[in-house]
């Protein structure tokens, strides 16, 4: 995708602070964290938002939570996080590419 800021992290077009990577999977530190950790965990494959998964892409969602519950560990996130997915307008989606924030190293706040 040619406008998307996620795709172009993949590619090295924007730099960005890499926590992890596989063939399928990008982890970064966001750029305006919320909390101590704030990491963006993300498909490599452009997909748009839940919205947009397909039944193919069971197995790769599953990696990701895999990914998420790794990066928490390393992290020292003990005492536990949040894993948040914001979906379209509604949801306060801003990048069109899928991406699960994983928030930590503090108390957070606003329950759902
Ligand atoms: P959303 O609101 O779409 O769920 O979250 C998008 C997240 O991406 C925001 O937390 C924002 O700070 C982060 N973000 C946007 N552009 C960039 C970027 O170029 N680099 C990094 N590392 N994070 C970004
Ligand atoms: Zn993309």
């Amino acid at each position: 995708m040619e406008d998307c800021t996620f795709c172009k992290i993949i590619k090295g077009e924007i730099p960005s602070n890499k926590v992890y990577e596989d063939d399928e999977i990008l982890a970064f530190k966001d750029i305006n964290p919320l909390a101590p950790v704030h990491i963006l965990v993300i498909p490599k494959k452009h997909i748009s938002s839940t919205d947009d998964l397909e039944e193919n892409d069971e197995k790769l969602v599953g990696k990701i939570f895999t990914v998420l519950k790794n990066l928490a560990k390393e992290n020292g996130l003990k005492n536990g996080y949040r894993i948040v997915n914001n979906c379209g307008k509604d949801g306060g989606q801003e990048v069109k590419h899928l991406h699960f924030h994983l928030l930590g190293g503090r108390k957070l706040e606003i329950k759902v």
